[in-house]
């Protein structure tokens, strides 16, 4: 039986969703899925590993160092005899995973949106060229590695590791996370929430966020995202900014407020599940990739819809 290795972030005993899905595509491979966590609260959280059959606690691996941990996690790959090696397209996973490739001697294919098995080789779906092909890849390296677009897979329903062992593990690395600073406000991020409202130079200034902050609301588990004009005039943090330069996001709706749809911010959103558009131009590109547009002024159809969804909610 092959061996996936995945690295799965947690935060203070929780598994990210991320890490669940990349469990989820790892247990979809067939196998025996191997969990392997850092941090304080990772016991707990390997618990929590669903589709991983055992998993390993890295100790004493604080502060957190990507290159320390990526050796580390190389060595446990070689230990176990790892075919597969995953971790999610996170900003933790996209900086973990090329050094694991590159210490396992393997290429990475990054951000896959789909994985498959056939018999000893492996398979991976990416989009290429700003989304506009998707390649379809097999590696002949010793170990098949590849990173999870965020919600492009589901987690497991079972229940999470059963056997739990610790490794030592060395911070002895050149990178170190020194201190981690919680994200302002209250608002998921937007690689992770299944709702994305992007808003776009057409939001006109700052101020005006406050409309597609509230439609967020209306939608309960929604983050507000940007376009990168928008932040590169410093309206919104780059941590928001949706496209080829910002966040890569897949969630089951994304609208986009006053947004062009330049190929680079479609790079960043085309996988998304359902995607609405709103803008005043009825020639803009991005009518071109929604299922749904609104040709209309935003200022006066975000208020009608955040009414229209806070009523439905409040039907339940
Ligand atoms: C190397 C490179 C990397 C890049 N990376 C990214 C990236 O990661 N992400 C990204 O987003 N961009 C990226 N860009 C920039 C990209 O090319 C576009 O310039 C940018 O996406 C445009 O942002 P926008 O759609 O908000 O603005 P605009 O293109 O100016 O569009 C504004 C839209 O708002 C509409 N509008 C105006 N008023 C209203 C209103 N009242 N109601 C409704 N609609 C209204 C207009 O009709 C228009 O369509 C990159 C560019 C380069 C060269």
């Amino acid at each position: 039986m092959s061996t996936i290795l995945v690295f799965v972030e947690q935060n203070s005993g929780s598994c990210r969703r991320a890490a669940l899905e990349c469990l989820g595509a790892a247990a979809a491979l067939g196998g025996d899925v191997v969990a392997v966590l850092t941090g304080p609260g990772a016991t707990d959280a390997a618990a929590q590993a669903q589709g991983a059959g055992r998993a390993i606690v890295l100790s004493g691996a604080e502060p957190y160092s990507p290159d320390a941990t990526a050796s580390c996690l190389a060595a446990i790959a070689g230990d176990l005899g790892a075919q597969v090696f995953l971790c999610a397209a996170t900003a933790t996973g996209n900086d973990l995973a090329p050094r694991v490739a590159a210490h396992l001697d393997s290429v990475l294919f990054s951000d896959c949106t789909d994985l498959a098995a056939e018999g000893d080789s492996y398979q991976a779906t990416r989009p290429w060229l700003a989304g506009k092909a998707i390649a379809h890849c097999t590696s002949s390296g010793p170990v098949f590695c590849a990173t999870t677009r965020v919600n492009c897979f589901s987690p497991c329903e079972t229940a999470g590791a059963s056997e739990i062992s610790e490794r030592a593990a060395s911070t002895d690395g050149k990178a170190r996370v020194t201190s981690l600073a919680p994200k302002e406000g209250t608002a998921l991020d937007v690689s992770e929430a299944p709702v994305v409202i992007s808003g776009g130079r057409g939001m006109k200034d700052p101020e005006s966020f406050a409309i597609l902050e509230e439609l967020a609301k209306a939608f309960g588990e929604a983050a507000v995202g940007a376009s990168r004009a928008v932040v590169d005039a410093g309206w919104r943090p780059h941590g928001d900014q949706v496209g080829q330069t910002g966040k890569v996001v897949s969630p089951e709706l994304y609208i986009a407020v006053g947004i062009s749809g330049a190929i680079q911010h479609v790079a960043g959103m085309k996988t998304s599940g359902t995607i609405v558009a709103i803008n005043k131009d009825a020639d803009a590109p991005i009518f071109k990739l929604a299922d749904f547009g609104i040709v209309g002024d935003a200022f006066e159809v975000i208020p009608a819809l955040t009414a229209a969804v806070s009523a439905l909610k409040a039907q339940g």
